[in-house]
């Protein structure tokens, strides 16, 4: 009998891929299944993005790259962070990798070990407290909760910090309530901050280009007085239509770059090659494809949200980014996996438990709404026909 590390029984995972293969199974035996559950853009990568990956395999670039990066790509990064949040980064502190999900393991692995506490957003994405348990470190949930938007607060980060905390994870635009925490809660957090010079920030913005309406997404990397103790996660799955593609950049600070680059050497060397000229084309060529999918998100989500209000049982608040609604569901009487297995196989509809998320979303259910229009329709009208049947409504 083999003896696995003690951490592997910690080992999460995320629902979306379990019930994405459901979904699928339910499919090949001849159901129809309409898929709000997988948070990736329904949109194809551009084809200047997907040529210029081409053109890198048809010029020869099929060899190692440097492990940090292609040089043109980490320079294109930081024109871009310029760009977007008016900050000077140094290309020598981004550090590309396969995947936004790679900066935050680096992080965690960085900061992470038993006898340390990591807090992180809860309900939020599932790989913040499968990495923290992972290492053995004590993942400290921040509770997010549906009277405040589910936007972080400074106060509730900032009372759970201890001696033991090395690390804080957050993330706005928010997976999976798409809350986007305003400047001001920012603002207090980054000022309160200041009297835990100990304490390490890992800011998870891979949705920071999806924001709605008046909202403007605030990068943790404009805190001068931080920049010392922020990471910076981000990448182009989303922004670019590109989950696929396996593409991110973590920005370390002076002090961690070096060791973050150790540990990319130490596990994937560097990222495919094709993918980083892809990610410079990306970067620095026409945006307007970027635009046209910003737009097609928010009026789904302006369809979305009302559609749910008007069903018996749901309740939704206005969700300002990313592209998930995050309703309430606590009318239907039903738990949130309860209601997440019933659509699928009863309703034809894909969507995730909240409880998936942290015991904090329990009473909630994702919807992505990163699916057509005309299906995101027809996944309502089986919702509210579902609702309306069911043999057990209370
Ligand atoms: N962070 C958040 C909040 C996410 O929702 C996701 C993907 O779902 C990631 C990070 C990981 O992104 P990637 O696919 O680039 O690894």
């Amino acid at each position: 009998m083999v003896t696995r590390a003690r951490g592997m029984a910690q080992l999460g995972t995320e629902s979306a891929f379990e019930v994405l293969a459901r979904a699928k199974a339910l499919e090949a035996s001849g159901k129809s299944i309409i898929n709000l559950g997988i948070g990736q853009p329904d949109f194809q990568t551009a084809p200047h993005i997907v040529e210029a990956a081409c053109k890198a395999l048809r010029d020869g670039h099929h060899g190692y790259t440097p492990a940090e990066g292609i040089a043109t790509l980490r320079e294109a990064v930081t024109v871009d962070l310029h760009r977007r949040h008016g900050v000077d980064v140094d290309p020598g502190h981004v550090l590309i990798v396969p995947g936004g999900k790679v900066t935050l393991f680096f992080a965690v692995l960085m900061f992470g070990e038993p006898g340390i506490e990591i807090l992180y957003p809860d309900p939020g994405f599932p790989i913040y407290a499968s990495a923290i348990r992972f290492v053995g470190a004590e993942p400290v949930p921040i509770p997010l909760r549906e009277a405040d938007g589910f936007a972080f607060s400074a106060e509730a980060v900032l009372e759970r910090i201890t001696p033991r905390t090395r690390l804080i994870i957050l993330n706005s635009p928010a997976n999976p309530t798409g809350a986007v925490t305003p400047r001001a809660e920012i603002d207090r957090l980054a000022a309160g901050l200041l009297q835990h010079p100990q304490v390490a920030v890992l800011s998870d913005e891979i949705y920071s280009r999806l924001v709605y309406g008046d909202r403007s997404h605030a990068s943790l990397l404009g805190y001068e007085a931080l920049r010392d103790r922020v990471i910076l996660l981000e990448g182009w799955s989303k922004s670019y239509a590109m989950t696929g593609w396996r593409l991110g950049y973590g920005v370390w600070p002076a002090e961690l770059i070096e060791g973050a680059s150790r540990l990319a050497v130490n596990s994937h060397s560097c990222v495919n090659a094709a993918a980083q000229f892809a990610g410079i084309a990306a970067l620095t060529g026409p945006q307007d494809s970027v635009a046209r999918m910003i737009a097609a998100f928010d009026e789904r989500r302006r369809h979305v949200v009302p559609a749910l209000n008007r069903l018996t049982g749901l309740r939704c608040g206005e969700p300002g980014g990313a592209f998930y609604a995050f309703p309430n569901i606590g009318g239907t009487g039903l738990s949130a996996k309860a209601l997440e297995q019933r659509l699928l196989e009863e309703a034809g509809i894909a969507t995730l438990a909240g409880s998936s998320f942290g015991r904090q979303g329990e009473g909630y259910l994702r919807i992505s709404y990163a699916n057509s229009l005309e299906n995101i329709t027809t996944a309502l009208e089986r919702l509210e026909a579902w609702l309306a049947d069911r043999g057990d409504a209370r």
